[in-house]
């Protein structure tokens, strides 16, 4: 009787454990995809953000300054639109 209860405990416990790893599995497999996701989405609005600047780029009547976040640079910013001076980036 009390090999069978052991027995019979033994497997309970394995049965609970392998219910408890597949659904940490699955949520494991849910947050992955969640951030294949994101960095799909990242790349596609990063690739629209640099379509988009480089239209701006065109189209702003830029007024080039010094740019005061970084003194050292030797491009200027435009104070309208934020762009640098860097037409071989935008073109
Ligand atoms: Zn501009």
């Amino acid at each position: 009787m009390n090999i069978l209860n052991d027995v019979l405990n033994d497997l309970i416990k394995e049965i609970i454990n392998r219910h408890e790893t597949e659904k940490i599995i699955t949520l494991v497999r849910y947050y992955r995809n969640n951030i294949f996701s994101y960095e799909r989405k990242i790349k596609k609005d990063s690739k629209k953000i640099k379509e988009l600047e480089k239209r701006m780029y065109k189209t702003c009547n830029h007024n080039w300054e010094k740019d005061w976040d970084d003194p050292y640079s030797r491009y200027k910013v435009c104070s309208k639109c934020k762009l640098a001076n860097m037409h071989y980036v935008y073109n």
